[in-house]
């Protein structure tokens, strides 16, 4: 029998919601509700081909939830709320408590809570999204999937930052890595494209956020993301690994506070910072008609991907059955991908097929495969990630096993 499960991505003022038919795995609708909390709340709803944009005051995430139920019975996607089965959330930050999904009880709701601090921006939010499902759907599970569980298998001596070791002891001061579930759907697709699963990957997550993670025996090893997702590669506005003095310089010659240059690092920083646009097509069409900032911002993302890939190359030993291009940038930026493997192609004997990268976009008929000769030593592969689809998958399974093992979530 079908049965509806929910998918979530709740913000600080928005609910991103998706409605899926399982087992089958069709979308029959999503929706974005904005605003919420302000007098110009509105909702957008897409489904049958048709896309629904609705002006409604909503005051918080509960009013939220309720909406969306409505509107699901008024077009007839549910007969009742008794239809949904499951709802998954992304949560951004599991700290050390969770490698995995987990259905969210008491103690996951009362740990996310606790990780607040780590995810400031997010968890507000995402914890928001949960009371108020809980609330309007007390008997429904509900799933948290975290961006970095995936990265919980790093061995410490990756993980830790040379500073005081109490500051890891008492304030959690470590690296987490983020884009954990793209990193994972990309690492289950390779273990069943290579038929292996003991396989070591380098996984290029190159979207408007970005991070390279190293995966060793089926596992990450390591990642360029930290603490925060700040850390790593050169990204759309943020600035990636800088030297830390940076700060308290900056906030000195320019009267700025600390909270100020977070910010800046965050949203003003990497490719906007340097040449004022973070959308890598502007750059490109940019750096094509001759704008030295644009050519320099594309020169030193390149650079700092490149430093990653060989550093993880040197940490597996040389033994990677590939590379792995993935995310809005990686899956249709053919130029930046040409480059890159050119730039790795003598010391990783990467032998590029031309054809085959310049055919591989989401606007060509080919979306994914490899663009690395046969012979070529390390294979290279562009692979659109689906973090919708893994959050939706431990969801399913998740709920299924609480029913069937008759557990009350409370
Ligand atoms: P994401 O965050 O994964 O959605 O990726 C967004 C980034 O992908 C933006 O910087 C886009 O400019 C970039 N992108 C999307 N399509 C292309 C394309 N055809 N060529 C280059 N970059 C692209």
């Amino acid at each position: 029998m079908s049965e509806k499960y929910l998918i979530i991505n709740a913000g600080s003022s928005s609910l991103k919601f998706s409605l899926y038919v399982m087992p089958e795995q069709v979308e029959i609708i999503n929706g974005l509700v904005e605003k919420i909390g302000n007098n110009d709340s509105c909702y957008t709803l897409k489904f049958n081909n048709q896309k629904i944009e609705k002006d409604r005051i909503i005051n918080n995430h509960t009013e939220a939830v309720k909406v969306m139920l409505e509107e699901l019975i008024s077009y007839n996607l549910i007969d009742g709320v008794e239809d949904i089965k499951g709802i998954g959330h992304r949560v951004l930050h599991g700290g050390e408590f969770y490698s995995n999904s987990v259905i969210i009880d008491d103690d996951v709701l009362s740990n996310i809570k606790s990780l607040t601090k780590l995810g400031p921006l997010h968890h507000p939010g995402e914890i928001a999204g949960i009371e108020s499902m809980n609330e309007v759907l007390p008997t429904v599970p509900q799933v948290a999937v975290f961006d970095t569980a995936f990265h919980q298998t790093m061995p410490i001596e990756n993980y830790m930052y040379a500073v005081p070791y109490d500051w890891y002891e008492e304030n959690g001061v470590r690296k987490y890595g983020f884009h954990g579930t793209s990193h994972k759907y990309i690492t289950e697709k390779m273990q069943s494209i290579l038929n292996n699963d003991e396989i070591n990957l380098i996984i290029c997550h190159i979207g408007s956020g970005a991070s390279i993670s190293c995966i060793q025996n089926g596992k990450c090893i390591d990642t360029t993301m930290g603490l925060t997702p700040l850390d790593g590669l050169i990204m759309g506005t943020r600035s990636g690994t800088i030297d830390s003095s940076i700060i308290e310089y900056i906030s000195k010659e320019k009267n700025l506070s600390i909270e100020q240059i977070t910010s800046i690092l965050n949203k003003n920083s990497g490719l906007i910072g340097i040449a004022g646009k973070n959308d890598f097509r502007d750059l490109e069409n940019l750096a094509n008609n001759g704008d030295r900032k644009a050519q320099l911002a594309i020169q030193m993302m390149k650079k700092s991907i490149i430093k990653y890939i060989a550093q993880y190359y040197f940490e597996l030993g040389g033994n990677l059955d590939a590379i792995v291009f993935t995310a809005g940038i990686g899956e249709n930026a053919i130029n930046l991908r040409e480059d890159l493997v050119k730039s790795l192609s003598n010391i990783m004997g990467i032998e590029l097929d031309q054809e085959a990268n310049n055919n591989i976009s989401r606007y060509n008929s080919n979306q994914s495969g490899f663009i690395s000769k046969p012979e070529s030593k390390t294979k290279v592969i562009v692979l659109p990630t689906n973090e919708e689809y893994m959050i939706l998958k431990d969801t399913y399974n998740l709920s299924k096993q609480l029913k069937e093992k008759n557990i009350k979530r409370y």
